[in-house]
């Protein structure tokens, strides 16, 4: 009664199919992670849904994910009786590019591969793509052919699509579905010849569930083998009533945040970490805290080991989950974090909130205003703890995420002087390492008055500029500030314990006030003289182009430099102000 459609893959899905299917992952369990992860959102959405609305008609009695291996044809099958998708979704989530950042991440891929052809032969892409997920296409890892039938909650007809992952898919719509949705591997050859590999040895797939999902909030359980049955009941599901009683369940189901830190490994927090960021590599840091008392909370927050591809878009995605007693209730919570602390990932699992809590309305809430200020608290002092316990990781999360926690400089005055604590720039007192702004102040001169700064585009414009000729000729310390941010926080900081950023690009910069330089004032009154003339020539011939041409301090080999008014806006900051189409 159906008709069989065929389809094409979008042009970088199909690549980045192919890198799966010849894949150089070293690791090839992890599909089933993926699958089981994908459940788990799956039956997560569903209970979310039928909780908010009632008119929904599903079971929710028995929520699971079902492992259904099948040594006869070789095939190993996830199913779940989730939230299932439509057609439309399939077409969208499976057969185009779900993931953001995925394009970029091909594209990325194809440079490395280009530039390495005559170098490095292979290992920067192979790091690239051993950090980068990719989901649901990781199937193709193991199988030559993948079969996923699903019918989402509320919807009659079922879809069933199948691909061997080389550039089409098939799309067939189907009647008589079980709602949720099941992903049947065709398992390759070569993996099923070696008893390591083989994925529908009972116990593979009992350690594989074990040591990647075992915190997955919802039962997965192993289906034994059928022996005996038909033919006909294979992958397009209906086999719910027709199971043996005794299926077990492989993982202990306990939401990790709830349990207590010291029975937890490392190992356990990564693969938690990877389940809820979809990220494949580990984070840097985990942060595990309860709150106890009049308003209870449990937090699990991880900061990543690399930013995001979409960091500075527009409308980045914030990390955190949050959850009402164990319920999942929404991703992508804005109103935990400020916007500085995005890229931070995890879970955070109130006690007394309500199931029916709004996205709108959060921000209000005064539990989440609370929990707001103190995990930023939490997020704030772990970052400055690691700069002096661990500097080769905090190097690493400055590099990553300092242009955005930056921002925070700006935003949240109540944490600032923190903020400043975390913070690291570039100086000419070291090419090789970043100072923070005790150390610069440490190393000021008995009577410099102020920390020196300037800001533009990078270290070797600003070290060339001949603003800073003086500057070096004195040997004072100037932090070099590269990052379109700086421009800003630099204005609303202003000082650091009572001593004023000063940039060296700005106003009168008096650098005559030296004691190795005893005859300023009336040296410069003796040359102010000598030169009015040639001063005022050129300040009106120039009059279209500055204010006002004067003698300066500044100088040591170039003859003239241009300097902006205290308050003008700076080169760097008008582009900024331009990007952001203002
Ligand atoms: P990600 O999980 O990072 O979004 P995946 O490639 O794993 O990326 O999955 C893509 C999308 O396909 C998911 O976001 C989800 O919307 C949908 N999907 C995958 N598996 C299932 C499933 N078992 N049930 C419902 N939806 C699914
Ligand atoms: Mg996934």
């Amino acid at each position: 009664t159906s008709q069989v459609e065929t389809y094409e893959f979008q042009a970088e899905s199909r690549q980045l199919l192919q890198l799966v299917v010849h894949s150089i992952y070293s690791n090839k369990d992890i599909f089933l992670r993926e699958l089981i992860s994908n459940a788990s959102d799956a039956l997560d959405k569903l209970r979310l849904e039928s909780l908010r609305d009632g008119d929904l008609d599903v079971d929710t009695s028995d929520l699971h994910i079902a492992l259904e291996p099948d040594r006869e044809r070789r095939t190993l099958t996830v199913r779940d009786n989730g939230i299932g998708m439509s057609r439309d979704e399939v077409v969208g989530l499976i057969g185009t590019i779900a993931k953001s950042g995925t394009a970029e991440f091909v594209r990325k891929l194809k440079e490395a591969k280009e530039a390495q052809e005559a170098k490095d032969g292979g290992a920067a892409s192979a790091a690239l793509i051993g950090n980068f997920g990719v989901g649901f296409y990781s199937s193709f890892m193991v199988a030559d052919k993948v079969t996923l039938v699903t019918r989402r909650a509320g919807e009659d007809t079922g879809t069933r699509w199948e691909s061997d992952g080389e550039g089409t898919y098939t799309l067939e719509a189907l009647g008589d579905v079980p709602q949720g949705t099941s992903v049947t591997l065709h398992l390759k050859d070569e993996d099923t010849e070696d008893q390591l590999w083989d994925y529908t040895q009972e116990h593979r797939i009992r350690d594989i569930v074990r040591h990647h999902s075992d915190f997955i909030p919802w039962p997965v359980r192993l289906t034994p083998e059928r022996t005996g049955e038909p033919e006909s009941t294979g992958e397009t599901g209906g086999t719910e009533g027709a199971q043996p009683a005794a299926a077990e369940t492989l993982n202990s189901m306990k939401a990790l945040w709830a349990r207590s830190p010291q029975e937890i490994t490392e190992d356990e927090y990564h693969e938690f970490y990877k389940h809820i960021s979809h990220d494949w590599s580990d984070p840097l840091e985990t942060l595990h805290t309860r709150a106890e008392g009049t308003f209870e909370y449990q937090a699990l927050l991880f900061v990543p080991s690399r930013a995001p591809l979409d960091l500075f878009r527009q409308g980045a995605r914030h990390g955190l989950s949050l959850y009402v007693k164990r319920v999942f209730i929404m991703d992508d919570c804005e109103s935990l974090l400020p916007d500085y602390l995005r890229f931070v990932k995890g879970v955070v699992d109130a006690q007394d909130l309500s199931l029916n809590v709004a996205r709108e309305t959060l921000q209000q809430d005064r539990q989440i205003q609370l929990m707001h200020r103190r995990l930023v608290k939490k997020v704030l002092s772990s970052l400055k703890a690691m700069r002096t316990k661990d500097a080769e990781r905090y190097r690493t999360m400055w590099q990553e995420f300092g242009r955005v926690i930056k921002e925070g400089l700006i935003s949240d005055s109540d944490n600032r002087r923190t903020l400043l604590d975390i913070c690291s720039f570039d100086s000419t007192h070291d090419p090789e390492q970043q100072t923070d702004l005790a150390g610069y102040v440490s190393r000021m001169k008995e009577d410099q008055k102020h920390i020196y700064y300037l800001t533009g585009e990078s270290r070797a414009r600003l070290e060339n500029s001949p603003h800073m000729e003086a500057f070096s000729a004195k040997g004072l310390e100037v932090l070099l500030l590269t990052d379109p941010v700086d421009e800003v926080w630099v204005e609303s900081v202003g000082e650091f314990e009572g001593t004023t950023l000063q940039s060296i690009a700005k106003g009168q910069v008096d650098l005559d006030a030296k004691p190795d330089d005893e005859s300023g004032d009336e040296d410069r009154d003796r040359r102010e003289k000598e030169y009015a003339d040639l001063l005022g020539w050129l300040t009106s011939t120039l009059s279209d182009e500055v204010k006002e041409v004067r003698m300066s301090t500044r100088l040591t080999t170039s003859p003239a430099c241009i300097v902006g008014d205290t308050s003008d806006v700076t080169p760097t900051l008008e582009k900024m102000y331009r990007a952001m189409g203002q």
